[in-house]
C-alpha cells in the first residue's frame, strides 16, 4: 500500500491525476499547497528576470497575483472585446496548447489520457474503471452537495476531490419586488409579465407584450418626444434592446424610409443575434428593414431602418457621414459596459445632438446608477423601467479552486445529476471561445461515460465565431426531460438573456484589455470580474423564479478581492486608433475633447508619438495624407501602416492578403491529436526557406485560392476554411479601401520579390523589432524587453539575427506572434527617424 501510494505521489509530481483518485485528502490538499507556492516562485522570478529593477504598480501587482491564480494569460483576442478591436488569428492554436495544458492541466489531461487510452484498444478496460469512478463520484456528490460537513467522512474512505467542489451558501441578493416600485401599473405589468412569460404557447407578438417596457411604451415615446437626450435604465432582459428601435419605427421616426434608428452594442454577436430576434419579431427577413453591421460585415439594405451596429462600427460612421444626418434616432445600447468605442461615441454624440435639434438621443443601460450618465449629457432626464428580480441564493466554495475549468466542469455536473432535470438551465460563465471549447469537450466526453445514468443534458456554447445557427441554439428550449447549460462569455451577463436560467455558475473571471503605457503593451489578460459583474451574472439566474448562483470563489475573495466595478477600457487602451479617427474627424484638441472619464495623458501621448512614428501625424500634431488613408482602414495603425506603404513597394496585393490573415481572427491551422505529424509538416511547407510567419500566411492565402478556395484543399493541408472564408471576405474589403484611398493593385511576389512584401510590413511595425541574444532570446529594441520566439512561428527552428513581430502575448513569457526576419539595414532605410546606425 505504501508503494502504491509513493507511486500516487510521483504521479502527482508529474500533474498526472489519472491514477491518482485515492490519495487521502490530506496529502492532498499539502501536495497542492507546495505546487502553488513552487507556481509562485516561478512567477516571480520570470517576472523580474522580464522587467529587471522595474517597480510594479499596485494594478500590476493585483495583475501579477491574477496571472498567477489561473496559470498564465490568455493569448487570443477573440469575441468578448468588442469588434473594432484589432484581432489577430490564433493561428497556432496547437502551440498555444501548450500554454492551455499547463492552465487547464488537470482537466484537460484526464480528459486526453481517457481518450488517449481508449484509442490505445484499452477501451473496455479503462472506460468501466471510467464508469466505476463516475458513478462512485455521482453518489459522493450526492452526499456531499451542499453540504459543510467534510470532516465527518473518515479519510480512508475520502476520494480525491479535485473532482468534488464544496459550497457554502452563504448569502441572498433580494429580489426587487415591483411592490417596491411606486408606478403600480408598472407591478402590475411586471406580474403579468412573469405568469405569461410562464406560459410557452405565447406566439411571438404576445411575448413581447409581456416585456416590462410594454406596459410604458406611450410615457417611453412621449419621454421621447419631450426630450431630445433619455437616459434608459432597466433591468437587463427588460426589452429595451429589442422593443425600443421597434416602437420608433412604429411611430414614426422611420417614416418613409428616409431616416435609420441606430442602436449601438459593444459586441459584434449582441448586434448580430438582436438584429435576427428583431427581424424575427417584425417578420421580415435580416438584412432588409433590419440589418446590422460589424466589422468587415454588413448585412443591411436600401430599405433597412433599423440598424443593430457595432460602436466601434458607428464610431467609423462617423468618418463618412460627421452629423449622422441619416438616423434619426442613436440608442447608445449598453452604456454600462464603458467599452472605448461607447466612451468615445458619448463625446462625439453629445457634441452632434446640439448640432442637430432633430436627432434624438438614447444611452441605455442595465445598471441602475444612471446618475453619471444623466450628468454627463447635461443633465438629461432617466427613464426608469421597473423589471423584477426574484431572490437569488449565493453561494460560494469553501476553498479557493486552484483550477477554475476543472471546477466548473464539476459544479455543473453536479448540478445537473442532483437537481431535477426541467427544473431549470445553468448557465457557465467563462472568457473566452478557447476556454469554451475546452469545457464543451469535457463535458461532452463526461457525459459520453456517464452515458444513459443521467438526464440529457443539452451543451449551447456561445461566442462570436460561431456559426450563427449555433448560436440561435442557445434560445431554444431544452428538449422535455432534458437540461440546457449555455456556455458563455460575459456577453450573457447583460446583453444577452436566455430564458429559463435557473442556476448560473461563475468562475469569476474574464477577458479583459490591459495596456501598459510605458513599455506601449497591450494585452488582452483573465482577471477578475468586479463585484458588479458578480451581481450582474447571480441576476442571470433570478429572471422567471428564484435562483441560485454558484461562484468559484471564495466568500473572503469576493469582499476583499474584487473591485466595485471595472475600469473603463479607455483608461487601460492603447488609444493610437481612436485618436487616429478622432483626427480624422477634425479633432485636433485631444486634451479638450468631452471624455466622461479622460484617460491617462501619458496615454494620449503615447498614441500621439506612436502616429507620429507611423507618419500618420506631422510634428505639429497634424493629420498628414498618409494618415489620413491610413484612417480609412478599420484596423490597427500599424498595419494601415503597412497597407499605404505596399504603395511604394509595388506590393498591395499581398499586403491585403497578409492584413486579411492578420485579421480573420480565429485560428488558421488546426492540429488533430491524431495526425499531429501530418498537420506539423502541412504547415511547415508554407514556412518554406524560413520565410517566416507573415509569409507563410500569404503562401496559405495563395495556395487556397490557387484551389478555387476549396474546402478540400483546406482539409488537406490542415487549415480552417472557416478562417480562410472570412480572410477572404476581409480581403475584398480591404481591396476596396484600396481603391477608395487610390492605390493601384500591384504585386511584387509575382517577381518573386518577397522582401517588397517584408519591407512593406516592416513600414508599419519598425517598432517591433528585436534582435537575437548569446542566450537565444530576443531583446526588443525600444522597449529593451527580452522576449522570446513562440514555439508556434516558423523561425522557431531557425532564429534570425533580427525579427520583427507582429504582437507580443504574455503566456508564461513574453512571447513574439508572427515573426519575420529583418534586415537592421531596412530600419534605418525605413525609418530614419526612429533608428539610426550605431557605428
Ligand atoms: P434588454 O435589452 O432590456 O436587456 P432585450 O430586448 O435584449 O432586453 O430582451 C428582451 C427579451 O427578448 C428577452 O426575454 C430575451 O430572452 C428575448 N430575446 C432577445 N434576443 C433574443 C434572440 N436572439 N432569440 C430569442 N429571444 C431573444
Ligand atoms: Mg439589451
Amino acid at each position: 500500500e505504501q508503494g502504491e501510494l509513493a507511486r500516487r505521489s510521483d504521479a502527482m509530481d508529474k500533474n498526472d491525476t489519472s491514477g491518482l483518485r485515492r490519495l487521502s485528502r490530506r496529502a492532498y490538499l499539502q501536495r497542492r499547497k507546495e505546487k502553488k507556492v513552487e507556481e509562485m516562485r516561478d512567477e516571480i522570478v520570470d517576472h523580474e528576470f522580464l522587467f529587471p529593477g522595474v517597480q510594479l504598480t499596485a494594478a500590476e501587482e493585483r495583475d501579477m497575483r491574477h496571472k498567477k491564480q489561473v496559470y498564465g494569460l490568455v493569448h487570443d483576442r477573440d469575441d468578448g472585446a468588442g469588434d473594432d478591436y484589432y484581432r489577430m488569428p490564433d493561428a497556432y492554436d496547437a502551440a498555444a496548447n501548450v500554454d492551455q495544458e499547463k492552465r487547464f492541466s488537470v482537466a484537460r489531461r484526464r480528459y486526453e489520457e481517457t481518450a488517449e487510452a481508449a484509442r490505445d484498444g484499452k477501451t473496455a478496460n479503462a472506460l468501466s474503471e471510467q464508469e466505476a469512478w463516475e458513478e462512485q463520484q455521482i453518489r459522493k456528490s450526492r452526499l456531499q452537495f451542499g453540504s459543510m460537513d467534510r470532516g465527518r467522512r473518515g479519510d480512508e474512505y475520502e476520494l480525491l476531490f479535485d473532482d468534488g467542489v464544496e459550497f457554502v451558501r452563504s448569502t441572498v441578493m433580494a429580489g426587487t419586488a415591483p411592490a417596491d416600485d411606486d408606478d403600480t401599473a408598472a407591478a402590475a405589468a411586471a406580474d403579468e409579465y412573469h405568469a405569461e412569460a410562464m406560459d410557452a404557447k405565447a406566439t411571438l407578438q404576445d411575448e413581447r407584450k409581456t416585456l416590462p417596457v410594454y406596459k410604458l411604451k406611450d410615457d417611453l415615446l412621449k419621454a421621447i418626444d419631450e426630450h431630445q437626450v433619455l437616459i434608459v435604465v432597466g433591468e437587463t432582459g427588460s426589452g429595451k434592446t429589442t422593443q425600443i428601435p421597434q416602437y420608433l419605427h412604429e411611430v414614426g421616426y422611420t417614416a418613409g424610409g428616409r431616416k435609420k434608428v441606430a442602436c449601438t452594442q459593444p459586441r459584434r454577436v449582441a448586434a448580430m443575434s438582436v438584429a435576427a430576434r428583431v427581424a424575427e419579431e417584425m417578420g421580415v427577413k435580416l438584412g432588409h428593414e433590419v440589418g446590422y453591421s460589424i466589422r468587415f460585415e454588413d448585412c443591411t439594405s436600401e430599405k433597412t431602418v433599423i440598424k443593430y451596429m457595432t460602436d466601434g462600427m458607428l464610431l467609423r460612421e462617423f468618418l463618412g457621414e460627421p452629423d449622422l444626418g441619416s438616423y434619426s434616432v442613436v440608442v447608445v445600447d449598453e452604456a454600462h459596459e464603458r467599452t472605448l468605442a461607447t466612451d468615445i461615441l458619448f463625446g462625439l454624440v453629445k457634441d452632434i445632438a446640439r448640432l442637430r435639434p432633430d436627432m434624438k438621443l438614447l444611452i441605455s443601460s442595465a445598471t441602475l446608477n444612471a446618475d453619471k450618465f444623466s450628468d454627463f449629457f447635461d443633465a438629461a432626464p432617466v427613464f426608469r423601467i421597473p423589471g423584477r428580480r426574484f431572490e437569488v441564493g449565493i453561494h460560494y466554495t469553501v476553498a479557493p479552486e486552484a483550477d477554475y475549468i476543472d471546477a466548473a466542469v464539476v459544479t455543473v455536473l453536479q448540478l445537473h445529476v442532483t437537481e431535477p432535470p426541467g427544473g431549470g438551465d445553468i448557465l457557465l460563465f467563462l472568457t473566452g471561445q478557447e476556454e469554451i471549447e475546452t469545457v464543451e469537450e469535457i463535458l461532452r466526453h463526461r457525459l459520453r461515460v456517464l452515458g444513459g445514468k443521467v438526464a440529457e443534458l443539452v451543451i449551447c456554447p456561445i461566442y462570436a465565431n460561431l456559426p450563427a445557427e449555433l448560436q440561435a441554439k442557445i434560445f431554444e428550449p431544452a428538449p422535455a426531460g432534458a437540461r440546457k447549460v449555455v456556455l458563455a462569455t460575459n456577453i450573457a451577463e447583460t446583453s444577452l438573456t436566455i430564458d429559463g436560467i435557473k442556476y448560473v455558475v461563475d468562475p469569476g473571471f474574464c477577458k479583459v484589455k490591459s495596456y501598459n503605457p510605458r513599455t506601449g503593451m497591450e494585452s488582452l489578460v483573465v482577471a477578475p470580474v468586479s463585484r458588479a459583474s458578480a451581481e450582474q451574472r447571480a441576476g442571470r439566474s433570478g429572471r422567471t423564479g428564484p435562483g441560485e448562483c454558484f461562484r468559484l470563489y471564495t466568500e473572503y475573495n469576493f469582499v476583499s478581492d474584487l473591485d466595485d466595478d471595472a475600469v473603463p477600457e479607455i483608461q487601460r487602451s492603447n488609444l493610437a486608433s481612436v485618436v487616429l479617427a478622432l483626427k480624422a474627424l477634425g479633432i485636433n484638441d485631444l486634451v479638450g475633447f468631452d471624455f466622461m472619464d479622460p484617460p491617462p495623458a501619458e496615454s494620449l501621448l503615447r498614441a500621439l508619438e506612436e502616429l507620429f512614428a507611423l507618419g500618420a501625424l506631422n510634428s505639429r500634431g497634424e493629420l498628414t495624407k498618409t494618415g489620413r488613408r491610413m484612417a480609412e482602414f478599420p484596423l490597427d495603425p500599424m498595419l494601415s501602416k503597412a497597407i499605404v506603404a505596399s504603395e511604394r513597394y509595388g506590393c498591395s496585393e499581398e499586403v491585403i492578403t497578409i492584413a486579411a490573415m492578420l485579421s480573420a481572427g480565429n485560428a488558421v491551422f488546426y492540429r488533430p491529436r491524431d495526425k499531429r505529424v501530418h498537420a506539423d509538416a502541412a504547415r511547415r511547407a508554407f514556412h518554406a526557406g524560413n520565410a517566416g510567419d507573415h509569409v507563410a500566411l500569404l503562401n496559405v492565402y495563395n495556395a487556397w485560392a490557387e484551389s478555387g478556395y476549396s474546402p478540400q484543399w483546406c482539409r488537406e493541408s490542415f487549415v480552417q476554411h472557416r478562417t480562410m472564408r472570412r480572410a477572404r471576405d476581409v480581403r475584398d474589403q480591404l481591396g476596396a479601401l484600396l481603391e477608395r484611398v487610390e492605390i493601384a493593385p500591384c504585386s511584387s511576389a509575382g517577381g518573386g520579390d518577397l522582401d517588397a512584401v517584408r519591407k512593406a510590413v516592416t513600414a508599419g511595425y519598425f517598432r517591433h523589432a528585436a534582435r537575437l541574444q548569446r542566450d537565444g532570446s530576443y531583446r526588443a529594441v525600444k522597449s529593451r524587453q527580452t522576449v522570446f520566439v513562440h514555439p508556434s512561428s516558423g523561425v522557431a527552428q531557425a532564429p534570425p539575427r533580427w525579427a520583427l513581430y507582429h504582437e507580443l502575448v504574455l503566456t508564461t513569457k513574453e512571447y513574439m506572434r508572427q515573426v519575420t526576419e529583418l534586415k537592421p539595414e531596412w530600419l534605418v532605410e525605413i525609418a530614419p527617424h526612429y533608428y539610426e546606425r550605431k557605428d
